[in-house]
């Protein structure tokens, strides 16, 4: 077993002589490997909210232990109402902790239903229209709280072709970055445009961009180019690997155009005819 991905067996070929049989195993060592960093991210992923949720708990407890017997009325009135304080935050970190928790695990399940599907169940007509507006419903509340616009333009009426929801999702997980990459007070646009036989959905941002080196690691599973930012915004680094699947398992696919500090702008190129009448698009990046 070398490292090359080599595998040498010595084999008895009869008269005394024993050929060397070379196998290239690269393949099976490189699906191997990121299946075994996968198994790990996965729990270090798991645990970092268990964690968490084990010392909020503890810390919980702690403040909501019965008072010892204390002579002055006051202090005890003053202790109770930090303790009440203390729970209140300690009940709200849990609340968002399990959230992300939650969110983990059915983007986990999610994808793992994506990696497994082999061919596209019954690709029907979906009116584009009705999956952005499906995909800013999604992302409104966390636009209002940061003053966001969401701006759409574009051709109207385009239609595309596969799984309505699947749509939602992607575009939803795109515009949701946008959001949560954008400063305050910016827009978010959301375009539309017929190009040939597909249809390009394109989410512009005015936000913190990407940085080269981070540009064609982003659609990797767990892969962030900034974990505090990523966690604060309750980001799972799962969201662009499903909106990769998604688009490739239609025959699409999202590209990324974005510079650091300069914006972004993510690009999901969707099929515009019934995949018999669809030509095989390059595939982007594998992973
Ligand atoms: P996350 O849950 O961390 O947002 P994603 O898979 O959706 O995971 O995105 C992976 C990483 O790509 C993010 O952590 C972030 O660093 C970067 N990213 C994604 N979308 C944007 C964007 N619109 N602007 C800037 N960075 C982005």
């Amino acid at each position: 077993d070398s490292p090359l991905g080599v595998h040498l067996r010595a084999v008895a070929v009869g008269g005394g002589l024993v050929a060397i049989e070379a196998v290239d195993v690269t393949d099976a060592h490189r699906v191997e490997r990121v299946r075994r960093d996968f198994v790990a991210n996965v729990s270090h992923e798991l645990k970092t909210p268990i964690g968490a949720l084990q010392l909020l708990a503890e810390a919980l407890l702690d403040a909501t232990e019965p008072a010892s017997e204390q002579p002055d009325p006051e202090a005890a009135a003053a202790q109770a109402a930090e303790d009440v304080a203390a729970s209140r935050r300690f009940a709200e970190r849990i609340q968002r902790e399990s959230t992300r928790l939650g969110r983990l695990v059915s983007e986990l399940l999610e994808l793992s239903r994506l990696q497994g599907a082999e061919r596209l169940p019954d690709p029907e007509p979906v009116s584009v229209d009705a999956v952005i507006a499906e995909a800013l419903d999604r992302a409104r509340t966390n636009a209002a709280a940061k003053h966001i616009e969401l701006v759409t333009v574009g051709t109207r009426g385009l239609t595309v072709y596969g799984n309505d929801n699947q749509f939602a999702t992607a575009l939803g997980n795109l515009v949701e970055n946008a959001v949560a990459y954008s400063h305050e007070q910016s827009a978010v646009v959301v375009s539309a445009l017929a190009e040939g036989d597909r249809v390009d959905i394109s989410v512009s941002d005015q936000g913190i961009g990407i940085g080269p080196g981070d540009l064609d690691r982003v659609f990797e599973r767990f892969y962030r180019a900034d974990q505090a930012r990523s966690r604060s915004t309750g980001g799972t680094g799962l969201g662009l690997a499903i909106v990769k699947h998604i688009a490739t398992n239609h025959g699409g696919r999202v590209d990324v155009r974005s510079r650091l500090g300069g914006g972004s702008t993510f690009t999901l190129r969707l099929p515009a005819r019934p995949p018999e009448a669809m030509l095989p698009l390059p595939a982007s990046f594998e992973i």
